[in-house]
């Protein structure tokens, strides 16, 4: 694995946040067992159904940010593929909600971005790698009352994880 060469992050000028700042990155089993496995000791890893949901650990960098780049730039997680676009992910009544968004200040996002039918193909294969061939999945661009409840929901489980610290 090595494509550091063609990482365009490199060229980012708010210092490489993204994966300085790994928080809450899903994966499928397939993704994590290839990119993340090995490095299971600095990481914080947690589990949402089929996903893996991982975050840094001691306010470390993500394990593959290596030498400026990805070591695993051409093999990366679809979310780091689909960044600027972000996912959210639901399960309910059976469905698979697949939501994509992007909220970001990233400065090359106009450059990185992909198409929403780029980004909806790399979501509902995600979603289908994850929950199975059986799963029923909704692929779809987060609406404006969408994004309020999202941002709200965040909101308050940041407040409630501040004041029950
Ligand atoms: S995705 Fe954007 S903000 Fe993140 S490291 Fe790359 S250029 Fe910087
Ligand atoms: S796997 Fe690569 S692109 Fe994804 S967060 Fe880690 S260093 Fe960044």
């Amino acid at each position: 694995m090595e494509a550091l060469a063609t990482n365009p992050c490199a060229a980012c000028t708010i210092d490489q946040d993204c994966c300085n700042h790994l928080c809450g990155l899903r994966l499928t089993q397939i993704e994590f067992d290839r990119c993340f496995r090995h490095h299971d000791d600095d990481i914080v890893v947690e589990r949402d159904g089929p996903l893996y949901i991982v975050s840094q650990r001691d306010g470390n960098a993500c394990p593959n940010w290596q030498d400026g780049g990805c070591k695993v730039y051409d093999q990366r997680p679809r979310e780091c593929a689909l960044f600027p676009h972000t996912l959210y992910v639901r399960l309910h009544h059976n469905v698979v909600s697949v939501r994509v968004h992007s909220d970001t200040k990233c400065p090359l996002k106009a450059q990185l971005i992909s198409s929403q039918s780029e980004a909806a193909a790399l979501a509902n294969e995600f979603a289908r790698e994850a929950f199975g061939d059986q799963a029923r999945i909704r692929v779809g661009s987060e609406t404006k009352w969408q994004r309020l409840g999202r941002v709200s929901r965040t909101l308050v489980s940041r407040v409630l994880g501040t004041l029950l610290r």
